[in-house]
């Protein structure tokens, strides 16, 4: 499985974008910086894009990837939660914003959105990819995507601390999982369903507990203001769990 870091960040500028994976050129986490990081034939080689949650940073690029594909007579699978459904049809894709992409061309659909459950797993092109409820703010899902030779990948989007629960269902080699701010804001990650460096921690420290293990961990979602402080505080954790734990970087890629 080849894991690319197009976005990684949770503000957009010149030298930073919003958080977007993409696995084997086909399958698409989250879609804050889908379109500025693919070309235009990069984006029809797309097959689905999993969304997190329905915050703008993470479903920005669905009306102009929609514009794309319009433009090319293609079409996309778009697999979420419905409030995620909800908000892209009321706020973004309403025919006032932005022509309705869910329904429209009549009978094909530019988006054809599958609204799943928590839980639910979905075989797509080989793969095999479960949702789990994670905590933040809004309804949210991370999602384990394991592919045809058994590798197993779990990113979480947007969460924060109390992932105790999750632990029986993923057994991933590599976790991809936020950690937003540095450690003086433990406060703001527990009120707003955030990480940081010490939520992390607990974390992974109840992951050990259960699974006897720790994957190589690597974090999104960093907000680029405290990157260096974020860095030095996990490389602390790293440390003292004895694993490893790294920061992404947009253009970052790596292979399970
Ligand atoms: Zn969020
Ligand atoms: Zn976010």
């Amino acid at each position: 499985m080849n894991i690319k870091f197009l976005g990684v960040h949770n503000c957009e500028s010149q030298s930073t974008k919003l958080v977007s994976l993409l696995i084997d050129d086909i399958l698409a986490l989250d879609a804050g910086g889908l379109t500025s990081s693919l070309t235009l034939a990069e984006q029809l080689k797309l097959k689905a894009i999993f969304i997190t949650h329905q915050h703008y940073d993470h479903i920005r690029d669905i009306p102009l990837i929609a514009m794309n594909l319009f433009l090319n007579k293609s079409i996309i699978d778009v697999y979420s939660i419905l409030p995620v459904r909800e908000a892209i049809a009321n706020c973004l894709l309403n025919d006032n914003l932005y022509p309705r992409f869910l329904e429209q061309p009549e009978g094909k659909a530019v988006i054809k959105f599958h609204v799943i459950e928590p839980y639910q797993i979905i075989q797509i092109e080989g793969y095999s990819i479960l949702a789990v409820p994670v905590a933040h703010s809004v309804p949210a899902v991370g999602y384990q995507i394991t592919s045809a030779d058994g590798k197993k990948l779990f990113y979480t989007g947007d969460t924060g601390p109390g992932l105790a629960h999750l632990w029986e269902y993923v057994s991933p080699q590599l976790m991809v999982i936020e950690v937003t701010a540095s450690n003086k804001f433990l406060e703001f990650g527990r009120e707003k369903g955030h990480l940081t460096p010490s939520l992390l921690r607990e974390e992974l420290l109840s992951f050990q507990k259960i699974k006897g293990y720790l994957p190589e961990v690597i974090t999104v979602h960093m907000n680029p203001n405290l990157e260096a402080e974020i860095g030095a505080e996990l490389a602390v954790v790293a440390k003292d769990l004895g694993s490893s734990i790294t920061l992404a970087y947009e253009g970052g890629q790596l292979y399970l």
